[in-house]
């Protein structure tokens, strides 16, 4: 068997009318889609794509987050799957290739292997997580989450979104609610293929991202109380100014940021002022600080060092300052073996590639909670993503999915 080998392909035209045959259920507004979690849209291409699997002589398990695991068996019933995959639910106004390309390469890769004739020992399980993106129901990963232990499934199934529909009831009305216990099920490896989602691969020309860590981040919401007052009847000596200390927060934040390079982002995305009158001086000011890093130990640094400046800064201007973490993932590092047979593979198949940090949250992220599990990258145009405007090559697409191929073999093992 020469799978070891580059001259082994899968089929990049097929793998893209996939794709495009996908992109037609849930379509958007401007060329991307929405097929947002637990929708019609949502119930459609899953069942495109179960439909798919069933023609691909795959076994299909359910859970009861509805996450859709489909099974091509290995020769050794002993022997744990390989999991491959990532999420068809999209953002309201989201591309056509985020999270989708991931679970259809798994599935490219199974009728590559269905076309050779190529038995693995280890089962290969093509895996579409629900509710990845959290646009619906709050937050993302639910599903994944759910399966790595760390939210609780009746926490998850009360989640509501905008019209105070839950999830629970959601799933159950789309029909895809299914009996398997969530987190049941054991890896041998886990594998997801994803679209960078930034613009470092394409501006280096690089064709592959071995990933090999997530970053970690926290959201700190700041509330800053200062006194209402007229802007032009009020002394400057004589204001107590929550404006202008969200200012020199903001500035802050940027230079601790930099001072902290490499590896390491934070800023400010989402700002309040109340009562947001143009002459009244703000009594409060509600931000969020989002700060990211793959080194755990700059992450709990960087956090200190902000709350430590904010509240210097508060205390010198007389404004009251308070700090509430709204959102933290520690970051993750990918299992070296795997990341290995990642790299191994786009040498062999003699594609350029460079390792990369994941910016965004992904399953893959809690599945390594679980199980030892990677990501590989393939370029974005501009980095664009979260719009409908995403857009990928087919050679992106077909290279990415080849090196999702040769790294799933590596932990599968051929059977000669
Ligand atoms: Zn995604």
């Amino acid at each position: 068997m020469t799978a070891a080998a580059g001259n082994l392909k899968v089929d990049g035209a097929r793998l893209w009318t996939s794709l495009m045959d996908m992109a037609e259920i849930g379509p958007g507004v401007a060329g991307g889609n929405n097929r947002q979690t637990l929708t019609d849209a949502d119930g459609e291409g899953r069942a495109l794509f179960a439909r798919w699997c069933e023609a691909a002589g795959l076994t299909m398990g359910v859970d009861a987050m509805g996450t859709m695991f489909a099974t091509r068996p290995g020769t050794d019933e002993a022997a744990l799957p390989i999991y491959v995959g990532s999420h068809l639910d999209t953002q309201p106004t989201g591309g056509r290739f985020d999270g989708v390309l991931g679970v259809l390469a798994g599935l490219e890769v199974i009728r590559t292997l269905n076309d050779l004739d190529i038995r693995t020992k280890h089962p290969i399980v093509v895996t579409n997580w629900a509710n990845e993106e959290g646009a619906r129901f709050a937050p993302a990963m639910l599903a994944s989450g759910v399966f790595a232990g760390v939210i609780d499934l009746e926490h998850a199934y009360s989640r509501s979104d905008a019209d105070g529909l839950t999830y629970g009831a959601e799933l159950e009305r789309i029909g895809w609610k299914g009996d398997e216990e969530v987190g049941a099920r054991r890896m041998h490896a886990y594998y997801e293929l994803h679209i960078e989602q930034g613009p470092i691969l394409e501006a280096e020309d690089v064709d592959i991202g071995v990933v090999t860590h997530c970053q970690g981040l926290w959201w700190l919401e700041f509330t800053l109380e200062g006194r209402e007052a007229h802007t032009g009847s009020t002394p400057m000596a004589m204001r107590v100014n929550a404006g202008l200390a969200i200012g020199r927060i903001l500035e802050s934040v940027q230079r601790i940021a930099m001072e902290e390079q490499p590896d390491a982002v934070a800023g400010v995305g989402q700002a309040r002022f109340f009562p947001n009158s143009r002459n009244v001086l703000p009594g409060k000011v509600v931000f969020t600080v989002d700060l990211r890093t793959p080194d755990a130990e700059k992450l709990a640094r960087m956090r200190y060092r902000i709350e430590t400046e904010a509240a210097a800064i508060c205390e010198g201007l007389g404004v009251g300052c308070a700090v509430e973490a709204v959102g933290h993932f520690e970051p993750v590092t990918f299992d070296e073996a795997l990341v290995g047979n990642v790299r191994a593979a786009a040498e062999e198949l003699c594609y350029s590639h460079c390792n990369i940090v994941s910016g965004a949250g992904h399953d893959a992220c809690w599945a390594a909670q679980v199980a030892p599990a990677t990501m590989i990258f393939c370029p974005c145009k501009d980095g664009v993503s979260h719009n409908e405007a995403e857009e990928i090559t087919p050679e992106w697409a077909e290279k990415g999915t080849n090196v999702l191929l040769h790294a799933v073999l590596k932990s599968a093992e051929v059977v000669v």
